[in-house]
Parts: structure tokens; C-alpha cells; sequence
């Protein structure tokens, strides 16, 4: 009988395990074993030769065996021992038995997943079979945030071991549970790795982790340290108070000496808080103890990024298992943005910025494959426009429903892969509730049409909208409301506005809509809430709107109803996540020192739909303010009634701190802009 098949809880079973490994002897006796510890293994846990265990209290007690639980110091013996062995080894994934994709299928898929701005990407040569080589680095983290606080979590980190650049969550997903060869089952080369820039990358990914645990645990000890504070002040004053009271009535000799004494006690609690603040400072080590090298089937193709006449030579890595290209590396800084290409070189927006060719200025003709910042690459086009339908007719959702849309060109070479469904289709709006009853006696001014023509008329629009959107076109400008989020967003990001307030890549655009309207109460933007589908990703949109003069005018396009919800549970990945904060793409015009200001720290902060609220609330009352109010005042002054109007409970002084500024200020600020501040709290802005 091996320990393996002993149906212990898994801390014993892992000690089992370790000691069998170590030369020990297990014998399983049902709810307790038998071992015989090795010498070496006896002299390193302080235990006897032979010993009965058990992870069960009541047979300890019984029975006599010893209770080997987490917490027993041999097992952290036995911990301590594997992980300063590490885990270190290079494994193979199987190579996958599906036929090779074509050059062309690969090209269509590089044009659709690798976003060059200025740039075509364009097949160069022949495709080639290869192991991509990943790194998988773990490691155990010990976090300490009070003298009773301390324990370890695992984390890992994966990234290309020939750019040192974070592997997609989505590619990790499709390699988990794949068996792990000792050796390759293709002969197939190896791309070369690049180990120290790996190992950096892997670390870099580790310590950002840790950091951000620590600081949670920072901000939770913050009470802790509070009360300890409390604690001890109150006990040096009390201290203190005594001796001044014996002072009051003591002799004159006794004086130096209770002088002496309250000296001490000052310095005492003086050192008390230090010993305080150090015993409730979070802090945390990193102990590396994996490393893997994992070989994943991958192809090569050559690719050239063409601009204009101009054209750069550039590889791209598909895995096979993933259908998703390898992180892309940026040639000129091994960074990982989005590239661009460049009148001179292939860079990325990172290392090209500042760049005139940033600015979203047209440079070319697009006869000459060249594109703006904000358009997508050719093939995205035709795919967006082949399935999302034209235009959907105006009238019941049996005529919405009609698929419409004509094959999409280029898709000649190879297999043809899955596409989404292509139609349009509203859905009837149960999944939140029943549209509110039509009592229109209830309804003040004439503005609110009935319910049911409010919902036709919300789902047309939003219709309209995102095939506007999808046909790469500009929303009319007299459809969006003055002033409002949407006409910020537009003005930051032109055409890709939309797409970019859901967290969706810039130049990917919806193939399918679906739509439902909330009629809302008088005063309220009615609310048209879907999904679109997105290279067969969902993003819920939300769509702030209401009649003006009996038409209707977009005034908001949030992934959520509420600017402070980001995302609905299920909905939008660690990306969506992410460039709905710090990495939103870089907006198209220069802003202003105070829209800088609340771009920058509201992104970061609350996030892009709140950052959109406070810029539009800001350019509409830029003419009001004095020249001389100082930017970061008049930021802070913006996001507080911002926030207030969506109901955040951040404090004044907590806004006034992240802006640099002090609440007086802020406050001053405030009373000078006045009324321009007052925001309608109905729509938040
Ligand atoms: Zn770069």
C-alpha cells in the first residue's frame, strides 16, 4: 500500500508522500499510518524512528497516534525541505493533430487581432512550425500586516520566455489541463529564449502582485493601527498626568525626579508608536521555488507592416491550441502596446509617442493601405460591415431578425472558420424587469412618449448607433446631446468613442446588437441597455438617452447603467477590466491642464465612464471659470460634484489630496463656479 492511495486530509497526505519520497516506510492503516522515518528524516523533525499518524483528532487522542496537522512543526519541516529544493524542469505540450492553418487564414487572423496604427500587415513568406517557449515562475509569498497577521500565499507568474511580456489569460486557459511531455512528441525547432529578460518580466509580474496584496492589507491594518495608537496614547497620558499630580503637592527636592520620570515616559511613547507603526506596516518576501519552461506548438509567419510604399519585416507567433497570436513585442523598446508604424520604424504607442502620427491626423490616401489611429485594419472592416447587418429596418423584430448581411470578402483561403451569427435581434426585456406601465397621467410634459413607442424608439437607436459605429461612421452631431458624456467621449476619441467607452480594443468593431429600453420617470435619460458582440466577445452596453423636439439624442454609452459598475459579473475580462482604467487609449487630442488632471487621476481612480462625466461636466463650464483658479483646485472641484451627483461617498479631502490641492481650496473653487457646479443628479452630470 502506497501513501498515495491513503484518503488522508491533504496536508497529511503530502507529508506521506515527502517522507516515502525521502526513503521512508508507509503503511496505511484506514484512519491512521504506520511509518518508519529514514535517519536523516528522524534527525530533521525531532521525531521518533517509528511513529503512528493520523489527521484525526479523536484517533490521536485514542489511539495514541500523532496528529500531524497544519501548523505541526513537521510539516513545515517538510514544506520548508521541497520548497528550498524548488521545482524546476522544462516539459513539452502535445503537439495537436489538427492540420496546419493556411498563410491566408493566419494573415486574416493578424489583420483582425494585431492592431498596427498606419499600418497594413501583410503575409511575407511561408509558415513555419515551431515550439513557442513559455516560462512559468511560482512562488510562495509571505505577507506580514500585524504581529498576528502573517501568512503565505502561492502566486504565479507566465510569461514568453523570448520577450519577457505577460502570456493572456485567455491562452493560459486553453493550455491548462494539456498533459505535460517529458520530451516532444514533433520535431519541431525551438524559438530561442531569452532567460534573464524572462526571469525580469516574471518577477516584475510577481512583485506587482505582491504590492497590490500589500496594500490592501495596508488599508485593512490601517484600523488596527489606529486603535493601537489610541491604545497607547491613552496609557502615556494617563502616565503622565499621574506624575504631574505628584508634582502638584511634592516637595522641591522630589521635582528632577518626576521631571526626569515624565522625560522618559514622553520618550517611551515616542518609541512606542515607532514599535507601533512597524508592527502594523504590511510587508511581504518573495520566495521563487518553480520555474518551468513550457513548450507550446506554435507557427511562424513572416509578416511584412506596410505603410505606404514602406514596409517592415515582423514575425507573429499563432498558437495553435489558442487561436490567439503570442504577445507581441514591440521591436524598438520590447515593450508591449499597441504598435504603430512609423515613417522609419515599426514601434509601439508607447515609444512612439508624442509622435505627429499619434495626433489622428489623416497622412495618406487610403488607397495607400494607410489608415488613421482610430480606423480598423481593412479585413475588420469588411467583417464588420459583412455581418452586421445594413441598417435594420425600422418596424417589428420579425424584420430586425432577418439575417442580412452578404458574405464577407477574402475569404477564399483556407478553412473557413466559425463566424458569429450574423443578424440583429432585439430581445424582449425580461431579464430586468418589466418595462413600467403606461400611466401616462403620471408622466409630466410632453416630451415622454408612451412607454411602448419609448422602447421602438430606443431600440432604432441604439440600432442605429452601434451600425453607425460598425460602418466606422460618425454619429450625427445633432443626435447627441450638448454637453454630455458622449460628446466628450467623441470629442477624445472620435469614431471609436463608442467602442472605447466599453473597454473594447479601438479598432475592433461589433458584428451583433441586441437591445433593450427601460422607459424611465419624467426628468430621467431613458435607459437602452444589450450586448454586442465584438470577435466573439459580449460587452453589455448601456445607452443614456431621451427626445428632444420629439427626436431622440444620445447623451451616454457606459458598459454599465452606473458609472461606478464597471462591468456585470461574467462580463468583461482582465482587459476589458484594465483599459477601462490606466490603459484606456491614449485620447486623440491634447487636453487642457485641468482635463489632464481629471483624466489621469479619475482614470485611474473610478474609472473611464466617470473620468468621461467629469471632462464633459468640465468643458461645459471651461468659459465660466476665473483664468486665474488654479487647474488642480478646479479639477478636484469637478470631481467632487461629479461624484456627488452619482452618489460617491468620497470624502472632500480625500479628492482634494489626490489632486494635490486642499480642501479650502477646493471648496473656494466651488463657491466661485457656482451654480455651474450644480449638477443634475438624475443624470450625473
Ligand atoms: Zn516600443
Amino acid at each position: 500500500v502506497t501513501a498515495a492511495a491513503i484518503r488522508h486530509e491533504p496536508a497529511l497526505r503530502f507529508w506521506l508522500r515527502y517522507t516515502e519520497r525521502e526513503g521512508g516506510l508507509v503503511e496505511d492503516a484506514g484512519d491512521h499510518a504506520l511509518v518508519l522515518l529514514p535517519d536523516e528524516l528522524r534527525e530533521a523533525s525531532e521525531l521518533p524512528e517509528e511513529l503512528s499518524v493520523t489527521s484525526d483528532p479523536d484517533v490521536a487522542r485514542e489511539d495514541g497516534a500523532m496528529l500531524l496537522i497544519p501548523g505541526h512543526p513537521a510539516l513545515d519541516q517538510a514544506a520548508r525541505a521541497v520548497l528550498a529544493e524548488g521545482d524546476a524542469g522544462s516539459v513539452y505540450l502535445p503537439w495537436p493533430a489538427s492540420r496546419r492553418p493556411s498563410r491566408g487564414t493566419l494573415e486574416a487572423r493578424a489583420r483582425e487581432l494585431v492592431a498596427v496604427a498606419h499600418g497594413r500587415i501583410d503575409a511575407a513568406g511561408e509558415i513555419a512550425a515551431a515550439y513557442l517557449p513559455l516560462l512559468r515562475v511560482g512562488a510562495m509569498v509571505s505577507y506580514a500586516a500585524s504581529l498576528t497577521l502573517r501568512f503565505q500565499e502561492q502566486e504565479e507568474a507566465w510569461v514568453d520566455a523570448r520577450s519577457g511580456l505577460v502570456v493572456a489569460e485567455r491562452v493560459l486557459e486553453t493550455l491548462a489541463g494539456l498533459p505535460h511531455l517529458r520530451a516532444p512528441d514533433a520535431r519541431q525547432r525551438i524559438l530561442p529564449s531569452d532567460l534573464p529578460l524572462a526571469l525580469r518580466g516574471a518577477h516584475e509580474q510577481l512583485e506587482q502582485r505582491a504590492q497590490a496584496r500589500r496594500d490592501t492589507l495596508r488599508t485593512k491594518a490601517r484600523r488596527g493601527l489606529e486603535s493601537e495608537f489610541a491604545r497607547a496614547d491613552a496609557y502615556y497620558k494617563g502616565v503622565l498626568d499621574s506624575i504631574d499630580r505628584r508634582r502638584a503637592s511634592a516637595p522641591p527636592d522630589r521635582l528632577p525626579l518626576l521631571d526626569a520620570q515624565a522625560d522618559a515616559t514622553r520618550a517611551e511613547h515616542a518609541r512606542r508608536r515607532r514599535e507601533i507603526e512597524e508592527e502594523f506596516d504590511a510587508t511581504y518576501e518573495l520566495r521563487p521555488f518553480r520555474l518551468h519552461r513550457v513548450h507550446v506548438p506554435a507557427y511562424v509567419l513572416p509578416v511584412h507592416v506596410r505603410r505606404g510604399r514602406r514596409t517592415f519585416p515582423f514575425e507573429l507567433v499563432w498558437i495553435a491550441g489558442a487561436g490567439e497570436f503570442a504577445a507581441i513585442c514591440c521591436p524598438a523598446c520590447g515593450g508591449a502596446d499597441e504598435l504603430v508604424a512609423g515613417r522609419e520604424r515599426v514601434g509601439c504607442a508607447a515609444c512612439t509617442a508624442g509622435a505627429p502620427a499619434h495626433r489622428g491626423q489623416p497622412e495618406a490616401r487610403p488607397e495607400e493601405g494607410l489608415r488613421r489611429a482610430d480606423q480598423p485594419p481593412a479585413g475588420a472592416v469588411e467583417e464588420a460591415r459583412g455581418q452586421l447587418a445594413p441598417r435594420p429596418p425600422a418596424g417589428t423584430v420579425e424584420e430586425a431578425r432577418r439575417p442580412l448581411a452578404p458574405q464577407p470578402p477574402g475569404a477564399a483561403d483556407g478553412p473557413a472558420r466559425p463566424r458569429p451569427p450574423r443578424r440583429v435581434r432585439p430581445r424582449p426585456g425580461r431579464d430586468a424587469g418589466p418595462p413600467r406601465a403606461s400611466g401616462s397621467g403620471s408622466r409630466a410634459g410632453p416630451a415622454k412618449a408612451g412607454p411602448r413607442k419609448l422602447e421602438r424608439t430606443g431600440n432604432k437607436l441604439a440600432f442605429a448607433f452601434w451600425q453607425t459605429v460598425a460602418d466606422d461612421g460618425r454619429w450625427p452631431r445633432k443626435k447627441v446631446a450638448a454637453h454630455s458624456p458622449l460628446a466628450a467621449l467623441l470629442r477624445l476619441y472620435g469614431q471609436a468613442g463608442p467602442v472605447c467607452a466599453l473597454g473594447i480594443r479601438p479598432r475592433q468593431w461589433p458584428s451583433e446588437v441586441t437591445a433593450v429600453t427601460y422607459p424611465t420617470g419624467p426628468g430621467v435619460p431613458e435607459l437602452t441597455v444589450g450586448e454586442l458582440k465584438v470577435l466573439g466577445r459580449s460587452y453589455r452596453y448601456t445607452l443614456g438617452w431621451w427626445l428632444e423636439v420629439g427626436r431622440p439624442v444620445v447623451a451616454e454609452v457606459m458598459p454599465a447603467p452606473d458609472p461606478l459598475v464597471l462591468a456585470l459579473p461574467g462580463h468583461g475580462s482582465v482587459e476589458t477590466e484594465a483599459r477601462l482604467h490606466e490603459r484606456a487609449p491614449a485620447p486623440l487630442i491634447d487636453l487642457d491642464p485641468v482635463a489632464a488632471a481629471l483624466w489621469k487621476t479619475e482614470l485611474a481612480d473610478t474609472g473611464l465612464p466617470f473620468a468621461v462625466r467629469c471632462l464633459a461636466t468640465w468643458w461645459r463650464l471651461r468659459e465660466a471659470a476665473a483664468p486665474n483658479e488654479a487647474p488642480p483646485a478646479l479639477a478636484a472641484a469637478v470631481a467632487a460634484a461629479v461624484g456627488r451627483a452619482a452618489g460617491t461617498r468620497r470624502k472632500r479631502a480625500e479628492i482634494a489630496a489626490s489632486y494635490g490641492t486642499s480642501p479650502d481650496a477646493l471648496d473656494q473653487t466651488a463657491r466661485a463656479l457656482g451654480t455651474h457646479l450644480r449638477l443634475d443628479r438624475a443624470r450625473g452630470w
